[in-house]
């Protein structure tokens, strides 16, 4: 079955892991290993059809080893992650799409999502909507504030990807 590669990438701690495990398992476990690197296969539906994906969940400081350049390369779609609980985790996010698009060598828009964590950690809340406001305009691409753990709008944020997926990259 033809499959759709999304690659997630973000700072460490910022829970890339417990996002695709939300998504693909449906729960969330509150300790993941921050070394892991896997690939998780998923299929489900959208829009009364079937889509398959392929999402790898990227750990480490070195965010782009040679093995992840590949894959950066062959990839459909990409989300950006960063906790609503620290500013910095966004700036990140600034550097971590540059490098996408300077690896990808071509203008053409590439399918993207960006998603805000922890949004259940209001007291601990660092990043304003008005500033997400201003990146979304800045780079026009969507973003996503959701929770994990309470699972509030992560299908929303994975389907959004799914659809300019298929947009850009239609099953043959
Ligand atoms: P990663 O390094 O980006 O993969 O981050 P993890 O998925 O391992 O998450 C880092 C920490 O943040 C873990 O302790 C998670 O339980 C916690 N975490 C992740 N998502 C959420 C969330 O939506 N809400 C809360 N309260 N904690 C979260
Ligand atoms: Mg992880």
């Amino acid at each position: 079955m033809h499959r759709h590669k999304v690659v997630v990438f973000g700072a460490g701690g910022v829970g890339k892991s417990a996002l695709i495990t939300r998504f693909v398992k449906g729960n969330f476990l509150s300790n993941y290993d921050p070394t892991i690197e896997e690939v998780y296969e998923c299929t489900s539906q959208i829009d009364g059809t079937t889509f398959s994906l392929e999402i790898l969940d990227t750990a480490g400081a070195d965010q782009f080893c040679a093995p992840q350049e590949r894959y950066i390369k062959s990839a459909h779609g990409f989300i950006l992650v960063f906790s609503l609980t620290q500013e910095t985790s966004l700036r990140e996010i600034e550097d971590l799409r540059q490098r996408i698009y300077h690896l990808r060598g071509d203008n053409r828009p590439i399918p993207l999502v960006v998603v805000g964590t922890k949004l259940d950690l209001t007291t601990e809340r660092e990043v304003p909507q008005e500033l997400i406001r201003r990146y979304a305009v800045r780079w026009g691409v969507p973003f996503y504030e959701t929770s994990a753990k309470r699972n509030w709008n992560v299908r929303p944020s994975f389907e959004d990807l799914v659809r300019q997926m298929r947009t850009r990259f239609p099953y043959p």
